[in-house]
């Protein structure tokens, strides 16, 4: 640590006798990081010191249906802005971490498969970042595994080794964190739930099959089961929300119904938390973990989607498994993809140089 020059000698310790005793710290001006959160129409990019301090940052709308070297290309336009306020030497970039969307094979860090960005198949997000900044080590990986991290690192999952946290929003995943690592499985998609199927007459999913928990529970089937509500008039309150908001239903207007007490949205979040505690408690048998942590803009929706969740996952789970398990919503809110992007690159940076993938 100390001959790479991770480490610098800071000023001496007290003296108690004998051999002054030297202080070691972290080096911070080692060089910089970058941080990429890519929703799926938005990003967010941060750049920090070695240590991980946020020195500049910022976010703008994208849409990851784009080519990716529209959306890429927009990455790398922010992160000279941002290099260039903080006066920052394009060879003092030590790495890059971007977290995506979608499934990645972690040891090419490409994506494969993606429902959502069918376009970036394949597409070598670290050479093309590495064509303009190419002293950098680029590590790409999965949104919802680098919000495991972000909760581990920052958020309630401190010194918690085994836990899941699950993403709902316009889809549904989970990162599962076991032993103190996050869990890849063999390819880099273990933790892809959103495809559970939980109807075969369900329907048809993102993924070309029927019935897939995501299908059924995640933000586009709440927003189908609100029209739906307002088709058979069990809600004035949404049918208002509705007219008001130009004929067009959003999960926010049926968070704001269901503040507002309306049975309506109230049934249909409560029948979306069943179905993921269901899911969540077949998970929970399997993998016994101590906590769940529940992320993702539908989780705006509060307790009672909690409520169900818990209830369904203490219903079906086996007594032993939840004992002592806890079942919260993620602490760092928006900011936990930014956070665990660059916990990921100071990782493999700082922390496993046997990684295979160290491109450095
Ligand atoms: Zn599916």
């Amino acid at each position: 640590m100390l001959n790479k020059g991770y480490l610098i000698e800071k000023e001496d310790g007290v003296s108690k006798g004998g051999r002054r005793p030297k202080m070691m710290g972290f080096n911070q001006d080692l060089g910089f990081i970058i941080g990429i959160d890519l929703g799926a129409t938005s990003l967010d990019i941060a750049l920090t010191d070695a240590v991980g301090f946020i020195l500049q940052r910022e976010s703008e709308p994208s849409d990851v249906h784009l080519p990716p070297e529209t959306v890429l290309g927009q990455c790398i336009e922010i992160i000279r802005r941002l290099i260039s306020k903080q006066k920052c030497p394009v060879d003092k970039i030590l790495g890059i971490g971007i977290g995506v969307p979608g499934p990645v094979d972690f040891s090419r860090s490409v994506l494969v498969a993606p429902p959502l960005m069918p376009n970036w198949e394949n597409f070598s997000i670290r050479n093309f970042f590495k064509q303009a900044f190419p002293t950098a080590f680029v590590v790409v990986d999965n949104d919802v595994n680098v919000m495991a991290l972000g909760e581990w690192r920052y958020g309630k999952a401190i010194n918690v080794d085994h836990f899941i946290f699950v993403k709902i929003g316009t889809g549904i995943g989970a990162g599962i964190f076991s032993n103190g690592k996050i869990h890849r499985g063999n390819n880099g998609c273990a933790g892809d739930i959103g495809h559970i199927c939980i109807d075969k007459n369900g329907p048809i999913c993102r993924c070309g099959n029927r019935g897939c928990l995501e299908a059924m529970a995640a933000g586009p089937a709440i927003v189908q089961a609100g029209y739906q509500a307002i088709k058979e008039n069990q809600s004035d309150f949404l049918a208002e929300s509705m007219k008001k908001n130009n004929g067009i239903l959003t999960p926010e207007l049926i968070s704001a119904a269901c503040r507002e007490g309306d049975e309506a949205a109230l049934n249909i979040i409560r029948a979306s938390g069943q179905m993921i505690g269901d899911v969540l408690a077949s998970l929970v048998n399997f993998f016994n973990p101590s906590h769940i942590f529940i992320g993702g803009g539908i989780s705006n929706f509060g307790n009672h989607l909690l409520v169900a969740i818990r209830r369904a996952v203490l219903r079906r789970s086996l007594p032993l498994a939840t004992t002592q398990l806890q079942i919260n919503f993620s602490q760092s809110g928006s900011d936990v993809g930014i956070y665990g992007v660059l916990a990921l690159v100071q990782e493999h940076l700082f922390v496993d140089e046997k990684n295979p993938f160290f491109s450095k």
